[in-house]
């Protein structure tokens, strides 16, 4: 019998309809609150950043929120995209394990970020907005959004952290090449860069000091607003749209999952693969462990603390209850860009303050040998995000087989490394090092927190 590599649907098998789990969850969120008065935010506090349609999102408990048509219509460009079975890899650990993978990376931005990107600029065209600003990390979430917001005719300015702005010219272009303007935060053109600047004129930046500067922008001007490609509720739900697809394609596939696996950096691509699994879970049908896999230098959910912080550096966005290193963090410039970020998800910290989702931290080089291991088995070179996914894959498989049990494992291929080839070359030439916070760090950085505790 010859074996099915390639899982594919059709595009009329594009789903309508995204997963709010917000239902489903035995202990809802704790709300967020206003950073001046600490009490929770009602929509007319967020509206001058966001469009009233994804403020409503954002609180939803419908359990199945409606995809625009012309959403789907522009998804039809990458999706569905393709489920593979790695029999490559597999063989190549002697493991017992199934391995699947979910392909993000053949998105025009290449990983799973335009999923909500498009999703965003569509509700923002259609309350007439004229512009956009943003943060990017490593360059993925500033493409997906230039990509999605020149479809829709919509302007953009990109917030791009220095570091990797230095590092990832190409990503920076890409974005040009979509119309859209690119600064290295901190810049002076705001006044969170500026105090930044002041205290280090050299400060390599990071995701939540762009934050402040893209809010900052956003805000000063009426016609203007503000996007985030993770950590919130919309998000995620956005990307649901990976897990739901990824659920048909088990089933053509004869399988299901005992564990799924995805990179972290607020939550996003975890989520999407993830959720629609869990709801499995939450509604006792079948039990599935869904894994986040963060950097050892960034390790928010493993390290971190529960409570409520900023999203961003300055104090400008709404409090939000989740694991966080403290806003003022500012994570080792590691390769992947896309999980240095202080916080996560609210979804996703209550889910794990829960138990009903786990978490790992993991080395960058262990993530890279497992990354050079998959580009040789399995043939795609993966994005250094996606890396840390493997690296659990690998790990889960090991284990598999010195239990000698056989297990179903997902991960989501998040994107491609295609753009962020000098990492490889740092891999190669033996420069990465082997960083992990140490507690004096983790201390210092919380210490400074003087935002309300959550109390169990
Ligand atoms: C941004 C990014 C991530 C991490 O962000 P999440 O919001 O946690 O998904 C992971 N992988 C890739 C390829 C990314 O671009």
């Amino acid at each position: 019998m010859s074996k099915i590599k390639k899982i594919v649907l059709n595009e009329n098998e594009i789903p309508e309809k995204w997963y709010n789990i917000q239902p489903d969850m035995p202990n809802k969120p704790l709300p967020p609150l206003h950073p001046a008065t600490k009490q929770p935010v009602g929509p007319d506090d967020l509206a001058p950043l966001f469009p009233m349609e994804l403020i409503k999102q954002e609180v939803s408990q419908e359990r199945w929120i409606e995809i625009p048509e012309e959403v789907r219509e522009i998804y039809k460009m990458w999706r569905p995209t393709p489920m593979f079975r790695a029999y490559n890899l597999e063989k190549a650990l002697d493991t017992p394990a199934k391995i699947y993978y979910k392909y993000e990376g053949v998105s025009p931005a290449g990983s799973h970020k335009p999923n909500t990107a498009v999703a965003q600029a569509y509700y923002n065209k259609a309350e007439g907005v004229k512009k956009i600003t943003t943060e990017t990390g490593a360059g993925q979430w500033g493409s997906a959004l230039s990509f999605a917001t020149q479809l829709f005719g919509i302007g953009l300015e990109v917030f791009m952290v220095k570091v990797s702005y230095n590092q990832k010219p190409y990503r920076k272009l890409l974005m040009n090449t979509w119309g859209a303007d690119v600064y290295a935060s901190p810049t002076d053109l705001t006044e969170s860069g500026r105090k930044i600047l002041e205290k280090d004129p050299d400060s390599p930046g990071s995701l939540g000091i762009a934050i402040s500067e893209a809010i900052e922008r956003a805000v000063s001007d009426e016609t203007t607003k503000y996007s985030l490609g993770s950590v919130l509720n919309h998000v995620l739900m956005h990307q649901t749209i990976i897990g739901l697809e990824a659920i048909k394609q088990m089933e053509k596939a004869g399988d299901f999952p005992d564990v799924v696996i995805a990179p972290l950096g607020g939550g996003s691509n975890f989520a999407g693969i993830a959720f629609p699994f869990l709801r499995y879970k939450l509604t006792g049908n079948k039990d599935v462990r869904c894994i986040a896999v963060e950097p050892a230098s960034c390790p928010k959910l493993t390290k971190g603390e529960f409570r409520y912080d900023f999203g961003d550096t300055a104090g400008l966005t709404p409090l939000l209850p989740m694991y966080t290193l403290g806003h003022n963090f500012v994570p080792e410039p590691i390769h992947a860009g896309g999980l240095r970020y202080h916080g996560a998800s609210v979804l996703v910290s209550q889910l794990l303050k829960d138990k009903l989702v786990e978490a790992v931290a993991l080395h960058q080089i262990e993530c890279f040998e497992a990354g050079v291991q998959f580009a040789k088995t399995e043939g795609i070179i993966p994005a250094p995000e996606s890396t840390h996914g493997i690296a659990a894959v690998v790990r889960e498989a090991l284990k598999a087989k010195e239990e000698g049990v056989s297990k179903t494992i997902l991960f989501n291929l998040s994107g491609h490394g295609y753009f962020d080839m000098s990492a490889y070359q740092d891999y190669f030439d033996g420069k990465l090092i082997e960083h992990e916070l140490t507690d004096e760090e983790l201390h210092a950085a919380l210490k400074e927190l003087d935002t309300p505790k959550i109390e169990d």
